[in-house]
């Protein structure tokens, strides 16, 4: 018997979540059958959980906080790419049973960066990371991927920043949370992996005179869609790309897995996951 195809996405808590929106937009637009669940999920329940969905029809799930980085502990098979981030955000629950979990965030912030600054190009200059959790790991894996020569990492806790230096070489230098601004002058990209800008939280308050017109700013934050940050790029003259790209790329390749059609990133794309 062929049984419908059910995903979903893994959090605690899990309301704000977009993913449902969104892949329920892509099943419907391609027509296909399936459903999209958000799961509030605690952590003493994980292992349980995921063991249990395969036998009621999943054929997978997004992880998303605060279970990124534990859910590999409870996969069979986690890619290359998994283990250097140490986290996880898509599991696939293979027809022979294994758990595998892998991370795309790192490649739907690429995708989000080529489509929103298609001119950058990632081997002329040096890149500043501001933040250094489980985001800025998966965007510093995708931008040495890609070719940066030099990423200057700040994060306001340093121990931080100097492990995942550690764990990523000597293309991450740490430089100052205070000194940040000043690093800035002579980046061909600004990313922010920190919370700072979303709603609720402090804005973040990286002084951007130093930034040359020719810089690109991104921001992985998108509630707001225009942060703080973004804001004041774009009235520099800078390209900006907000962070809303990035969690509908990051999904193409899980949709794919799990439903057997890759989705379309559009306008009509962005517009439902808003909704
Ligand atoms: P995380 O592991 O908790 O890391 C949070 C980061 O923010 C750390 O670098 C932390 O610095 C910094 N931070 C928090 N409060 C701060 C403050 N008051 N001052 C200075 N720095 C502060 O979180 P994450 O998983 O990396 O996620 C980070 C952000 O990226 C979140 O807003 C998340 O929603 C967003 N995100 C977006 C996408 C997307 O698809 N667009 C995907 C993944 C994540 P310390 O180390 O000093 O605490």
């Amino acid at each position: 018997m062929n049984r419908i195809p059910l995903a979903g996405v893994i959090g605690s808590p899990i309301s704000h979540s977009r993913s449902p929106q969104l892949h329920r937009h892509w099943l419907r637009q391609l027509g296909l059958p399936g459903y999209y669940i958000p799961m509030d999920v605690s952590t003493e329940d994980l292992r349980t959980v995921l063991q249990t969905l395969p036998k009621m029809g999943f054929v997978g799930v997004n992880i998303t906080i605060p279970h990124k980085e534990k859910v590999l502990d409870h996969a069979d098979l986690v890619t290359d790419r998994a283990t250097l981030i140490g986290a996880a955000n898509t599991i696939i629950f293979r027809k022979d049973g294994i758990i595998h979990a892998d991370n795309t965030d790192g490649y739907g912030f690429i995708e989000n960066l080529k489509t929103g600054a298609p001119h950058w190009d990632a081997r002329q200059g040096s890149v500043v990371v501001l933040g250094a959790g489980g985001a800025a790991r998966a965007v510093i894996a995708s931008l040495l991927d890609n070719g940066v020569p030099e990423i200057l990492l700040c994060n306001r806790t340093r121990i931080r920043a100097e492990k995942l230096s550690d764990d990523f070489g000597n293309r991450v230098s740490v430089v100052d949370w205070v000194q940040a601004g000043n690093v800035i002058e002579d980046s061909t990209l600004v990313v922010n992996t920190t919370s700072l800008g979303m709603t609720g939280k402090p804005e973040l308050r990286v002084p951007l005179d130093g930034l040359n017109k020719q810089s690109i700013v991104t921001d992985l934050v998108y509630t707001p869609l225009k942060t703080g940050l973004l804001k004041d790029a774009d009235a520099r003259g800078c390209t900006t790309v907000d962070g809303l790209g990035m969690l509908l790329h990051q999904a193409v390749p899980a949709f794919e897995r799990w439903f057997g059609e890759r989705p379309p990133v559009d306008e009509a794309t962005r517009t439902a996951t808003l909704r």
